[in-house]
């Protein structure tokens, strides 16, 4: 297949790709604050995380707007749906609180690749107003990988504590 795409139509796609992205980062945040019992502190970092993500949404809608384009219906849909699963599938496993820690961890890292390629598209399809609201989201996901990071070991030692009482460790 030979491929003809212009900048624009790449540009265009990614902003189509990161929104979907976001919706599905909002359908893997919110059943696990809901479900957080026992780590308030991670709970907090979600829920600061789903505000975040919800402004991150609004400049992805305003650039693809501006370019005269809307975000994808089906796109949003089917990665919700994903989001959900995985929530879903680690709401089953003993250790949910580390599965989840992990996932989230490596989600941010996947954010983090694809504002890095969106930035890249941007300049290439010349649409420099895009690229500090594109920043700003690049800037969010790396601060959230970093407070993942950084509260881990933590969690795993809260984890192993709360394992060896009657509470539930898990949420
Ligand atoms: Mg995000
Ligand atoms: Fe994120």
């Amino acid at each position: 297949m030979t491929s003809m795409q212009s900048a624009r139509d790449v540009f265009v796609d990614g902003l189509r790709n990161a929104h979907a992205m976001e919706k599905q980062a909002l359908s893997i945040m919110e059943p696990q604050v809901k479900r957080l019992e026992h780590y308030p502190e991670v709970s907090a970092m979600l829920e600061r995380h789903i505000r975040e993500t919800e402004g991150q949404i609004t400049r992805l809608d305003e650039i693809l707007s501006g370019l005269a384009e809307e975000a994808s219906a089906l796109k949003d849909l089917s990665l919700s749906f994903t989001g959900t699963m995985a929530a879903v599938t680690h709401s089953m496993a003993s250790d949910e609180i580390l599965k989840n820690s992990m996932a989230n961890y490596a989600f941010e890292n996947f954010e983090i690749a694809a504002y890095t390629a969106l930035i890249a598209a941007a300049e290439q399809a010349g649409a420099s107003s895009a690229i500090p609201l594109l920043e700003q989201n690049l800037r969010e996901e790396r601060a959230m990988a970093a407070l993942i990071e950084d509260g881990l070991p933590e969690t795993v030692r809260r984890y192993i504590a709360l394992s060896a009482t009657e509470q539930r460790a898990d949420i």
